[in-house]
């Protein structure tokens, strides 16, 4: 069974976030966002800054709270009474532009560390277990080193690992490539695009148009807080049914035409 059949035929509902708002004091960033996220499905959210896509995800993950509206995630309720925060964040793994590990601690015990503490395996398993997730995003040959020393997306892709090796049910992914030096980009989007393609649910934020068009199953527009467009990446960069976002595409230098490969020079194949 190919990866695209089992999405569009997967009934499943990971989260459901339904006409949520949230403000800052006067200012009001997220405006009735509806957004529906199955099993195995990419996401990816796009759209100018300051349009609330960091938001979004923090509301996702309860790192901020909503003022209104609901969001669902499986059986938990993300904001209600009696949600264990600890269950949530395990569950959904979160990378961010700035990698944020621990700076002294060893590529390897940065991985390792989750699965010690919060899930409580004994240090050869968690070991076992970071050892793997580090050979799987190309790092096994890094395990010992401080993140001082590893490049930008050796860091990130350690920070992926991190977050893997709690096991998540769905990755959120907030600019990942953003604060990277442009050679190591590509190799962070190839993990992303491999975590995709093993069928990793996932929500990311980004601005590399090219891996949101050939990765992802849907793109979401966000602008002013609102959700202004959504649809398959190959119909929404080819043909944007809105002003917005053909001013926003155009904004960010996007000239992708229809038909056109505009992924070669980024290491992310079209497949
Ligand atoms: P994006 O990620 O799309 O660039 P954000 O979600 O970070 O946008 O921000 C949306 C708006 O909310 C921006 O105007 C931003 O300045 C504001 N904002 C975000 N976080 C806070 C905060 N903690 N306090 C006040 N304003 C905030
Ligand atoms: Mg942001």
């Amino acid at each position: 069974m190919t990866t695209e059949v089992k999405k569009l035929d997967n009934p499943e509902v990971v989260l459901r976030v339904e006409r949520v708002c949230k403000s800052f004091g006067n200012l009001q960033v997220l405006k009735d966002v509806d957004l529906i996220v199955r099993k195995g499905e990419v996401v990816c959210l796009i759209g100018p800054s300051g349009s609330g896509k960091s938001t979004i995800l923090r509301c996702i993950n309860a790192l901020e709270e909503i003022d209104s509206g609901k969001v669902q995630f499986r059986e938990l309720t993300v904001g209600a009474k009696g949600t264990n925060l600890n269950d949530l964040r395990r569950r959904m793994g979160m990378v961010f532009q700035s990698f944020e590990l621990f700076p002294h601690r060893s590529a390897l015990d940065n991985v390792a560390i989750g699965p010690r503490r919060v899930l409580k395996l004994s240090k050869a398993v968690a070991r076992e277990r970071a050892i793997g997730l580090l050979r799987k995003v190309g790092l096994e040959d890094k395990a010992d080193s401080w993140p001082a020393n590893l490049s930008g997306g050796q860091q990130q892709r350690v920070a992926i690992a991190r977050a893997l090796a709690m096991e998540p049910e769905m990755m959120l992914f907030d600019e990942p490539t953003s604060a990277l030096d442009p050679e190591t980009v590509g190799e962070v989007l190839s993990v992303m695009k491999q975590l995709a393609d093993e069928g990793m649910t996932m929500v990311i934020v980004t601005h590399e148009m090219n891996f949101a068009r050939s990765v992802a199953d849907r793109v979401v527009v966000f602008d002013k807080g609102r959700i202004i467009e959504e649809g398959p990446g190959r119909e929404l960069f080819t043909a944007p049914k809105t002003e917005r976002t053909i001013e926003f595409l155009r904004h960010i230098g996007w000239h992708g035409q229809p038909g056109e490969d505009n992924t070669r020079n980024k290491g992310v194949s079209d497949g």
